[in-house]
């Protein structure tokens, strides 16, 4: 299997190449030349296999660098009941007749992103092991994303962390999580600025290409393709627990932001999994919601990018959304780069208008938003209703499945977090407190390890520079 660039660079890679790069050399994102294709007879293997059996076929289809036996390995040490907290790993919960939860927050930080972000630690680990190579990954994090990222890094060899964070700004719960680490390749910055200040620093030490390459900086963030790919095995997953008999057809819905998790289940359905709709929702930050309505895609800028009680879907630009354009305009990288490369940068939007059709009737795309108010009530709802409770980005992911529901076809709802995580809202909606797991009991008391620094890209560097040995 090998992997181009949606902006059309003629250069064709393994997977262990693009595994520890970024983007494209031409600054498009890396999508298999094709999906491989999963018939009646392969699903019928596959239900009932282990989830870690699961993440192998799938993962198999689309790896061809590591031998069979290091990747299943790496499969059976990544998703085990003990890091996930069920041996199905990503259990589904019946909500009422059709309508489903399947828990993708029961690893150790409490969002779906260790599903992916548990494989790629181990990932990492193997092939700079192999390689005798070691990696700097530096990020910047309001919050999931970072704590994810160092939970599947720490202790792991040859990979150091360098986690920036804006300095205050993150909730005590997230902040106890990330500062508490003691492992000695975690290194949490706590940046005196915003979030944005926090990834200008990121692009501006990346930009210093011998910097780069002397301290072997690299990236974790949600373009990599092995997060998108270990995602897709959830979706067979979920489906396999909600369809009784292989061919009848389910739906999901995704809490979305950078289009990441929705990505993966445009590529299941587009292996074959019987996927009726694809139901995108998102919050007051409607970009993708717009886009599926009307085929206009229309970034915003930071000063009309909303701070939500679902903080996860904040977002102004979708950094995943180009492989699936990519799909939608025949896989035409002219156009592509065209549009995200010219288009995009010098109007702030471009329209797809005569195409968003077939991304409902080819692709399965629907979508719709939901307000603070909606995740409230809808909080509030399925607690009274099913003795559920659920955070702030599934009761998006459910108000709006609830908008798409279609006789006889089952809904999935992806539960993207832990209501503990978001606990002020889940107050503001009960009148209570969330319930903690036992092993976060008295975690905002633990000692910190943290160095707050300036937003300064420059003191960054020197920060690295004195912690590679
Ligand atoms: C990251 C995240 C999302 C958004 O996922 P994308 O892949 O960026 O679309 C939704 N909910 C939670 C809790 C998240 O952490």
């Amino acid at each position: 299997m090998l992997y181009l660039s949606t902006r059309g660079h003629p250069d064709r890679k393994h997977f262990c190449e693009i595994l520890l790069e970024g983007l494209a050399p031409d600054g498009g994102l890396y999508l298999p030349e094709r999906y491989p294709q999963v018939d009646a007879a392969t699903l019928a293997k596959w239900r009932g296999l282990p989830y870690a059996d699961l993440a192998f076929e799938i993962l198999s289809l689309y790896i061809d660098d590591i031998p069979a036996a290091d990747l299943r390995a790496i499969c059976r040490k990544t998703y085990t009941q003990e890091v996930f907290g069920t041996r199905e790993i990503v259990p589904l919960k019946k909500l009422e007749e059709g309508v489903y939860l399947e828990g993708l927050s029961n690893g150790p930080t409490l969002a779906f992103k260790d599903m992916a972000m548990q494989l790629l630690g181990n990932l990492f680990e193997y092939e700079l092991g192999r390689r005798g190579e070691e990696l700097n990954i530096l990020g910047a994090t309001s919050g999931d994303t970072g704590s994810a990222a160092e939970y599947a890094m720490r202790g792991k060899k040859g990979v150091r962390v360098f986690m920036t964070s804006p300095h205050g700004r993150m909730s005590p719960f997230q902040q106890a999580q990330m500062f508490s680490l003691q492992d000695a390749n975690i290194h949490n910055l706590a940046v005196e600025g915003v979030f944005d200040d926090c990834q200008d620093i990121v692009k501006a030490v990346s930009n210093d290409l011998e910097f780069k390459r002397k301290y072997r900086i690299g990236t974790v963030n949600s373009i990599n393709w092995a997060r998108l790919v270990a995602q897709v095995v959830y979706y067979f997953a979920g489906y396999f627990q909600a369809a009784k008999a292989n061919g009848e057809k389910v739906s999901f819905a995704v809490p979305s932001g950078n289009f990441g998790n929705i990505c993966a289940g445009h590529v299941a359905r587009s292996m074959g999994l019987p996927i009726a709709q694809l139901v995108l929702a998102t919050n007051e930050n409607d970009v993708l919601d717009e886009f599926f309505r009307t085929g206009v895609y229309r970034v915003r800028g930071s000063a009309d990018t909303y701070e939500t009680s679902s903080p996860s879907m904040d977002i102004s630009k979708a950094s995943n959304f180009e492989r699936f354009v990519f799909d939608l305009l025949g896989r035409d990288g002219a156009k592509v780069r065209s549009l995200f490369a010219e288009e995009l940068p010098a109007r702030g939007r471009f329209d797809l208008s005569g195409d968003i059709a077939r991304a409902r009737s080819q692709y399965g795309f629907v979508s719709g938003r939901s307000s603070h108010a909606d995740r409230l009530a809808t909080i509030r709802s399925t607690f009274e209703r099913f003795g559920t409770l659920i955070d702030t980005h599934t009761a998006d992911g459910l108000k709006v499945a609830r908008e798409h529901l279609q006789p006889g076809t089952p809904m999935i709802v992806l539960e993207t977090a832990l209501p503990i995580k978001f606990a002020a809202t889940i107050v503001e909606a009960l009148g209570r407190e969330p319930e903690r797991p036992a092993r976060f009991a008295g975690i905002e008391a633990l000692p910190k390890r943290v160095t707050v620094l300036p937003a300064d890209a420059a003191r960054v560097k020197q920060f690295i520079a004195a912690h590679c040995a």
